[in-house]
């Protein structure tokens, strides 16, 4: 029976947003905002950000709110008894977990972003739930942990970063069991190359926060932002193909390709290569997850390729970006690696984004992590909590010493 049955009520989607008032998070609520007969909003939560959980909270009339501290949910509570609103309002991770894992909840934006997100988007993933992962950290941090609880409780996962989406959509809907099966020899991953594509390291080592921040393409959070910049948004995405679509690094090439308009591509072994095209708007890939298998309006501007007239194609500098090379030696060495990657990555960032470490130290400083930390094994999640812990432990003493 088609979903468009005249005289028959659509089952309206509950949607919980981890990470509303993000860049991801405005986003998908202004796709679901274009459809209210298919979705309504379930939760929304953000870390800080209370003011701007309030907006969307009158706006989106959530039946459940959540706040990171207990003195912001205090505050957005009596805002919104105050204003007749109904959200219950809670505070903290178990209820960022509560809320991913809800059983009135059918579909969980991850779009907090870094490590935080990891708890309530493997705890959306154990309830089955349709997962639209952005968090891409959560996946890179516990990899075959995070891939094995998808299978073992049956969830829905739909990758939202923009290459991923594309690549999901190059691939043969059943795509599972080694690329090679399926005929497809590489992923093309696509990299604008970032802000300072083509800089020298002498010229890097003068850029600033906010200079790491104004990205050419893309509007997006600061971290990634900043991860964009150094290439290990790039390295953290190689990671994350490996993981979705259990390839090897050496499946995964990197193509810069500094027009942002192919979004990736699946070279096939008869010679054909599919790409995926389109302005660069994360409604797209977000209207894509929401609506799977269907396709519904996103509010993006349909490409125009006489406007864009050419696309250009480069290899990526990994002497001058050495994040890149980072990430794929840490998805070869396995198990906790790409956790301590990442933790490494995430003080750097921080760190450099308060104006404590330069950029150009924001791969030394991953690298003597990855070099000081031994390899474990990620079997579960408090081995990766663990290495997660030790690697921001030692990049923040490391940070300490200079
Ligand atoms: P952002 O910084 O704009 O938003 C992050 C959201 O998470 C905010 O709502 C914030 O309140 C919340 N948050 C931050 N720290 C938290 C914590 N400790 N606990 C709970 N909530 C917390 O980030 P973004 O750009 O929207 O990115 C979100 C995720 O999506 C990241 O993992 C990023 O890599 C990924 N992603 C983003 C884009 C993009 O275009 N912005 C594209 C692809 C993937
Ligand atoms: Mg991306």
């Amino acid at each position: 029976m088609s979903l468009d049955t005249p005289g028959i009520a659509r089952h309206r989607q509950a949607v919980a947003v981890l990470g509303a008032t993000g860049s991801i998070g405005t986003s998908t609520l202004d796709v679901i905002a274009r459809h209210p007969d298919r979705y309504r909003v379930h939760a929304l939560t953000a870390h800080r950000s209370r003011e701007a959980l309030l907006a969307q909270c009158r706006e989106h009339c959530p039946e459940v709110a959540v706040l990171d501290q207990e003195q912001d949910a205090v505050w957005l509570r009596s805002r919104l008894a105050d204003e007749g609103l109904a959200t219950d309002v809670r505070a903290g991770t178990a209820a960022l977990v509560e809320v991913a894992e809800a059983s009135d909840v059918d579909v969980v934006m991850a779009a907090i972003v870094g490590a935080a997100g990891l708890l309530p988007t493997l705890a959306a993933v154990r309830a089955g739930k349709r997962v639209l992962l952005a968090n891409k950290e959560a996946l890179v941090m516990s990899g075959a942990l995070f891939m094995d609880t998808v299978t073992r409780y049956g969830a829905t996962l739909l990758p939202i970063d923009s290459e991923h989406n594309a690549i999901y959509q190059c691939l043969p809907v059943e795509h599972r069991g080694g690329l090679s099966r399926h005929g497809v020899t590489q992923l093309l991953l696509t990299a604008s190359g970032g802000p300072f594509r083509g800089w020298t390291p002498e010229r890097l080592s003068t850029v600033t926060p906010d200079q790491a921040c104004a990205h050419p393409n893309w509007s997006m959070g600061r971290k990634i932002s900043v991860d964009s910049a150094t290439l290990m948004n790039k390295g953290l995405e190689l990671v994350e193909a490996c993981w979705l679509f259990d390839a090897r690094p050496d499946q995964v090439q990197v193509v810069v390709h500094p027009q942002s308009v192919i979004h990736s591509m699946a070279a096939y072994s008869d010679g054909s290569v599919i790409a995926q095209l389109g302005n660069p708007d994360m409604r797209t890939p977000i209207a894509y997850g929401l609506a799977w298998p269907e396709r519904i309006e996103a509010g993006v501007e349909a490409l125009d390729l006489f406007q864009v007239a050419r696309l250009d194609f480069e290899a990526p500098d990994e002497t001058a970006f050495p994040c890149l090379r980072l990430a794929r030696q840490a998805m070869a060495a396995g198990g906790t690696a790409p956790a301590v990657l990442n933790a490494a990555n995430e003080v750097a960032v921080g760190a450099f984004l308060c104006g404590r470490l330069g950029f150009i130290g924001i791969g030394e400083l991953v690298a003597r992590v990855c070099d000081a930390l031994a390899v474990g094994r990620a079997d579960d999640l408090e081995s990766v909590l663990e290495a997660d812990t030790l690697a921001r432990r030692m990049a923040t003493s490391l940070l300490g010493d200079d």
